[in-house]
């Protein structure tokens, strides 16, 4: 039925309080009031009505969006004017300025309705469809936990391992994974698969913790912790001419590696708990364990003890966290005591692969050295499946003692080149007290693992799929390795319109006009203070 009363409304009338407000909101009231003043839909009365009662008998701001976000929705889709439900200009206006009063901020219903809200409504649909397939296709290994432990159970069962073996760093080490023999009774593997894998193995070291294999997802055929961990036959394809290691032409010291002049590397072993197919010191690295001396150490040290420039230090490996706790100790000790030396770096991948190495001595011994001068953690995540409630507890642990953990991931084919892949890996790993910091392209110094690289562009298009769309510190930077670390981002500067700067907004491609600060007032040396 059609309000009696209600035509009258249809014509501007600029009240006091509708003069209050802002150019959003008074826009907003012309499109309403241009819809037609007769409603002939009883459910739909009602509905307006209850929703104006609550706009005017609470003190809130909701209610009035509410009805102002209905009242839009139906000028849109029916064509209706509030007029049609007897609503008039004032009325409106004066529950506009009742929001304005209500709201901190002062916000007007015109630009929360007409703007913020359809803003956020483009946001919402952009991670809509990646927060509906991340489980299924991403799953983290919490999410996967109830057949990682089925997995642990039947590999402690297969290795005879007791309770306390497999909680313990040195019982995981013990019963590692080593041979095809071990390997396929854990996981079925086809023929060919068994055959490859013997025969690569002769040239490269193959060797997962229990734990690390318990990972696996066995109805996976290219699961992600296989590829990282079993060699394939393509490291033997791809066997070509081996391009001289980082080490070889960056090594100025035994143990060391430098290419800036303030951060320098010690390779502190060559052991690794579990030995990654993908490794960029796949020459040095596990080929055979070895034990460093003292003197080199000591070497080592020295070379940093005489160069005054250098300030922080990167201790690797191999796996820094394979080197027993008086060793790291006495090394970290030895840098704390170097005054030029402000601050260092632990890089470790052993919260993923063997996180029962995480006990509460090695967690003494960085919150000493790390009141001393800051120690940053440095670890490999590659995929969401490597973040485990076990791997999450090593990391919340170690997170309490250091000055901020970090993730150096490394962008492989099959394992986290799909952008759900990688928003799901940086979101689980930040949940978890770790924090993106970069994400190596795959090295082409080693032709073993060619098969693992993902071009450029493919990168720079995931990368850039996460700005806007999940926290900024979440996002790494994607980087190359080429005698130093490159950054690889593409710019969003897309040039010049006279004289402003023309940005694309990474999420969505809209470009904006930013105007830059102005050079003249920039060069003007006499200001503030200075001032004539
Ligand atoms: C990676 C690396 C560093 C550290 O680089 P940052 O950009 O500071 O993380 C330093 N030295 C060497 C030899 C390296 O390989
Ligand atoms: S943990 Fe690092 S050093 Fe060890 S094998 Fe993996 S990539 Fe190489």
């Amino acid at each position: 039925m059609p309000d009696s009363n209600s035509t009258a409304q249809n014509t501007h009338q600029d009240t006091t309080a509708e003069k209050s407000l802002d150019g959003f909101t008074r826009d907003f009231f012309d499109t309403l009031f241009t819809g037609d003043q007769t409603c002939e839909d009883p459910d739909l009365k009602y509905q307006i009505h209850g929703l104006k009662q609550a706009a005017e008998d609470k003190n809130l701001t909701f209610p009035i969006i509410a009805l102002f976000s209905k009242l839009k929705a139906i000028r849109e889709k029916n064509a209706l004017s509030p007029g049609a439900f007897g609503l008039s200009r004032q009325d409106l206006a004066a529950l506009a300025v009742k929001h304005e009063t209500i709201d901190e901020h002062k916000v007007s219903v015109g630009g929360r309705v007409c703007r913020a809200l359809p803003i956020v409504a483009e946001a919402i649909d952009r991670v809509d469809d990646y927060l509906g397939v991340k489980t299924q296709q991403a799953p983290s290994g919490f999410e996967l936990w109830d057949t990682i432990r089925e997995n642990q159970e039947r590999i402690k069962s297969y290795l005879k391992m007791t309770h306390d073996d497999w909680n313990s760093y040195s019982g995981q080490i013990s019963h590692c994974i080593d041979t095809i023999e071990d390997l396929s009774k854990i996981i079925d593997l086809p023929e060919r698969v068994i055959r490859e894998v013997t025969h690569v193995t002769q040239n490269y070291r193959m060797r997962l913790t229990p734990y690390y294999a318990s990972l696996i997802q066995t109805t996976i055929a290219n699961d992600p912790i296989l590829l990282q961990s079993v060699p394939t036959g393509e490291m033997v394809d791809n066997k070509g001419v081996e391009i001289p290691p980082v080490a070889a032409d960056h090594s100025p010291a035994r143990l060391i590696d430098q290419f800036y002049p303030r951060v320098v590397t010690i390779k502190a072993t060559n052991m690794c708990a579990m030995y990654c197919t993908h490794c960029l010191r796949l020459a040095h690295i596990g080929k055979r364990d070895r034990i460093y001396t003292e003197q080199a150490y000591e070497e080592a040290l020295d070379y940093i003890r005489s160069n005054h420039r250098i300030r922080d230090i990167l201790i690797t490996g191999g796996d820094s966290f394979v080197l027993p706790n008086k060793i790291l100790e006495k090394i970290l000790t030895a840098l704390d005591e170097i005054d030029h030396v402000k601050m260092k770096r632990l890089g470790t991948r052993i919260p993923v692969t063997a996180p029962q190495r995480v006990d509460n001595e090695l967690l003494d011994i960085l919150a000493q050295s790390n009141d001393r001068k800051p120690i940053r953690v440095v670890t490999q995540i590659n995929t969401a499946q490597e973040m485990t409630p076990v791997s999450g507890d090593a990391f919340k642990r170690i997170s309490k003692n250091v000055f901020a953990v970090l993730n150096q991931a490394v962008l492989l084919k099959g394992i986290n080149d799909t952008r759900v892949k990688m928003w799901k890996l940086c979101e689980t790993i930040q949940e978890n007290y770790v924090r993106p910091y970069y994400l190596f392209n795959c090295s082409y110094r080693n032709p073993q693992f060619t098969h693992f690289r993902v071009p450029i562009e493919k990168g720079r298009d995931i990368i850039e799929s996460m700005y806007g769309n999940i926290s900024g510190d979440a996002i790494p930077r994607y980087i190359a390795t080429a005698g130093g670390k490159i950054p690889l981002h593409r710019s969003n500067v897309e040039g010049l319109v006279n004289g402003d700067i023309l940005l694309k907004k990474p999420w969505n491609g809209e470009e904006v006009r930013y105007p830059d600060a102005d050079p003249a007032i920039y060069a003007n040396g006499a200001f503030a203070f200075m001032k004539p």
